[in-house]
């Protein structure tokens, strides 16, 4: 048993300290025990809100439900309450029920993308598949606000089954992400069971499972859990830590396990306000993803769900931080940060400029010191011609048929054979009036 922090030996002293210490790394027994409720949030934190507040926070959680697992709660400092970044992730603020004006409720428009249950398909060859619809914690600032505690809404067998169909009759689906809710609230039998027939489409190349439990609830990574994971290769998993603070030995543990089973690990983070929004935070977390083998994947911007303008910070912010990455540390400590377009369009990347200028032949370009360099273009190159049918290049890949058919967006305006030569908005007035003529 570890050396118990004061908070977790304030859950001892309430729960009773053998039940306690006996059950502690028991996932199952974390799940049964979250605190859902106020008042066992302020005993188990030995704290007291004034009845005004207490009022707030049971409005609060009537709208937007409460559940903190007591090891994720046993990570609060009690002392400082208030500025602890677990608590802020984890505990009701009033200012989830301020609904600003470009609030949305599904701002990703998942569910208009979404031709099947569970499913949303967006992107070419790749779909979401929410498989679980409930979580050991309840982050405050979840990007699926709208759905979280509604029981009403788990996926039944059958509509996983709808889902696997859909997957099934498109040929183009080569990756599939498990999401949720958490895909490990799922017992491992049913998740061996998904995970199954998803191995048994051919043109099914990887899953991936982006999971919170290494940070909110680490022992649900068991060796059973991680036994039958390691039978559904290639498998990718994806984290979620937003702070250094979250990665205790108990987590460490967790990403040991399951990158010892050979399992690349990423993480996705989300820029927080008053929680990571700070260089030196992000460069430390960043740091010890990497020594624990999770390569740092995404960082988001925060989405316009309804609940969320208190932990939005400028776009601003979030290009500061990665001025401070770049460079400054590990090239795969740094990941790629990004705005979920709202409507559905996607994750866009935004970074710094280092591009300054260019000339006939001369890119200018500055580095993370500010040095500012040229590099200078070579005066013969010839681009292959590409016909989009890899059968006729000489670059010693056949690829039948070649890729032509996909040819989307900018990159389709850049092949060289497609005869488009803009993309232009639909309903303009000026296309209007063309069609009348
Ligand atoms: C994020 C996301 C994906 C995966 O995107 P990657 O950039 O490949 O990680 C797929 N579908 C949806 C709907 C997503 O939101």
């Amino acid at each position: 048993m570890e050396i118990f922090s004061n908070t977790q030996k304030m859950i001892a002293k309430k729960i009773d300290a053998d039940t306690v210490i006996s059950n502690w790394k028991d996932w199952k027994w974390q799940v049964r025990h979250t605190i859902r409720d106020i008042p066992t949030f302020e005993e188990l934190l030995g704290i007291k809100f004034d009845d005004e507040e207490r009022a707030e926070l049971e409005k609060t959680i009537s709208i937007f439900p409460l559940s903190i697992t007591p090891y994720y709660l046993s990570l609060i400092d009690a002392a400082d309450y208030k500025n602890d970044p677990v608590y802020k992730q984890s505990f009701p603020s009033p200012s989830e029920l301020l609904v600003e004006q470009c609030d949305m409720e599904d701002p990703l428009a998942e569910d208009k993308d979404s031709p099947a249950p569970c499913i949303t398909h967006r992107y070419p060859d790749r779909v979401l598949f929410l498989v679980s619809n409930v979580c050991s914690m309840y982050c405050r600032h979840c990007t699926r606000k709208r759905r979280v505690g509604n029981i009403d809404s788990i996926p039944d067998k059958s509509e996983v089954r709808k889902a696997i169909e859909y997957i099934k009759d498109h040929t183009e689906i080569r990756d599939v992400l498990l999401s949720g809710g958490d895909p490990f609230m799922l017992p491992d039998d049913h998740l061996d069971w998904i995970l199954t027939e998803l191995d048994n489409i051919p043109h099914v190349e990887i899953v991936r499972i982006g999971t919170r439990m290494p940070v909110v609830l680490p022992y649900r990574v068991t060796d059973e859990l991680v036994d039958m994971l390691k039978k559904h290769q290639p498998l990718w998993i994806n984290t979620h830590f937003n702070h250094p603070k979250e990665l205790t030995n108990s987590s460490r543990e967790a990403l040991r396990k399951l990158a010892d089973a050979g399992i690349p690990l990423g993480n996705q983070t989300v820029l927080l306000a008053g929680v990571n929004d700070c260089p030196v935070i992000m460069k430390q977390l960043c740091r010890k993803l990497v020594k624990n083998r999770v390569r740092p994947y995404y960082m988001y911007q925060c989405d316009l769900s309804e609940g969320l303008a208190h932990f939005r910070t400028s776009v601003a912010k979030g290009i500061e931080i990665i001025e401070n990455l770049i460079g400054h540390t590990s090239g795969f400590a740094v990941p790629t940060y990004v705005i979920d377009a709202p409507g559905g369009g996607g994750k866009i990347p935004v970074m710094p400029n280092y591009l300054i200028s260019w000339s006939a032949n001369k890119v200018v370009l500055r580095n993370y010191e500010g040095v500012i360099t040229t590099y200078t273009e070579p005066e013969s190159y010839k681009p292959p011609y590409c016909d989009g049918h890899c059968s006729g290049c000489n670059m010693h890949m056949s690829i039948e048929g070649g890729d032509e058919s996909k040819s989307v967006g900018i990159a389709k305006l850049m092949c060289d054979h497609d005869p488009v030569i803009s993309l232009v908005p639909e309903n303009t007035a000026r296309m209007e009036r063309r069609a009348d003529e």
